[in-house]
């Protein structure tokens, strides 16, 4: 058993099971042993491979993206970028070198904050960042006082702790971690029942054992990034995995090796996290008078030149090169690889369209 999950089983047994989204949170960013305050999970040497970490053209795309859209914005100034849950640093490293590139009067008086829970991976980030670093301010939580500019951030909210209820015969209840007779961790229901605002509108006839996820602490990042671009030239780019629409099952997942495990074992030394239901979320912007738009990945990194890109990048490159070009292209847009599971949440004031252009196909 990992200490941290030793931690646990004595938490359990001193003070009672607890929620899936206490045990996600004690997981993830526990002091002592947590997976993000301990370790440096991303990359080819650690448990998943981030977009960010799979090719260069990722965050290039990216950093196009703000450059048009704070054109389409009004070019507005002082403007701000700030990235939540930047990892390793490596999508905002990309973005600068983009911004720099194709549009030095932005990117020379851009305010650019990074905004990391974890105090580890933020000296991570500034050693990625280099140069860049020194104009850069860290903060651990968003500043949700409204300023122009774009939030990003890449699988940010599949890290965010998500509560889990289960459809019994009793009704629904909470689903939470207890410790079987042996004394490990198991799934378990708890005792008491769940207040129907929580649950979609056709929890009733769910079958019995339906699970449905919930992320009030999802919903409150959401509340603060919609809040911190609500009246003015702003817009945000959220990615990650999940579904546009609210739905029943069971999504938590863990991550060692660039394998799937078991989420009750490794505490602390896998990831763990969960698809992320985007219906509240756009619910949420739609409520601070945000337009959204709901992309796959795949279409959005076409839509901004995935394609022209790499064909730039391999102009001139060798054949080993080129064919790791068309591999990364493969990984990142391909609807059976990340290009459809992946989702792009874009908030952006009503009446101004942002890049990419839509298609009617
Ligand atoms: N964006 C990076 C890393 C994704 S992992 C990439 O694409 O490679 C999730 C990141 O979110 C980690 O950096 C983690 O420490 C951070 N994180 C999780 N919850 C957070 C929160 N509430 N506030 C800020 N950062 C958070």
């Amino acid at each position: 058993m990992s200490d941290l999950a030793e931690k646990i089983v004595r938490r359990i047994a001193a003070t009672g099971p607890i929620s899936v989204a206490d045990y996600m949170a004690t997981c993830l960013f526990d002091p002592e042993h947590g997976y993000y305050t301990t370790r440096e999970p991303f990359g080819r040497a650690g448990d998943f491979v981030t977009a960010p970490e799979i090719s260069q053209m990722f965050g290039e795309l990216v950093g196009i993206w703000i450059a048009e859209s704070w054109q389409r914005l009004g070019a507005p100034l002082p403007f701000r970028l700030t990235e939540i849950g930047p990892g390793r640093g490596t999508l905002m490293k990309d973005i600068c070198r983009v911004l720099s590139g194709v549009s030095p009067r932005l990117f020379d008086s851009l305010d650019i904050v990074m905004v990391e829970a974890s105090p580890r991976l933020a000296d991570r980030q500034r050693e990625t960042l280099g140069d860049p670093a020194s104009r850069i301010r860290w903060q651990g939580e968003l500043d949700d006082t409204p300023h122009a500019g774009v939030v990003v951030a890449n699988e940010l909210f599949d890290a965010i702790p998500v509560r889990q209820f289960v459809k019994t015969d009793a009704g629904w209840r909470e689903r939470v971690v207890a410790l079987d007779e042996a004394g490990a961790l198991q799934f378990a229901i708890g005792p008491t029942g769940i207040d129907p605002g929580m649950l979609p509108a056709d929890h009733a006839s769910a079958a019995p054992g339906a699970i449905f996820e919930a992320a009030p602490a999802r919903e409150a990042m959401m509340e603060r990034i919609a809040a911190s671009l609500k009246g003015v030239p702003g817009a945000a780019l959220l990615i990650d995995y999940g579904h546009e629409r609210s739905g029943f099952g069971d999504t938590l997942q863990a991550m060692r090796d660039h394998a799937f495990a078991d989420p009750l074992v490794g505490a602390g030394i896998a990831d763990l996290t969960s698809h992320v239901d985007f219906e509240p979320l756009a619910r949420i912007a739609a409520s601070h008078d945000h337009a959204t738009r709901f992309l796959t990945q795949g279409d959005f990194l076409i839509g901004m030149g995935l394609l022209e890109r790499a064909g730039q990048l391999g102009a001139n490159a060798d054949e080993a090169r080129r064919k790791r070009l068309a591999g990364e292209v493969e990984r990142l847009a391909a609807p059976n690889q990340m290009g459809n599971l992946f989702k792009v949440l874009m908030l952006h004031p009503r009446g101004t369209e942002l890049p990419p252009e839509a298609h009617a196909d």
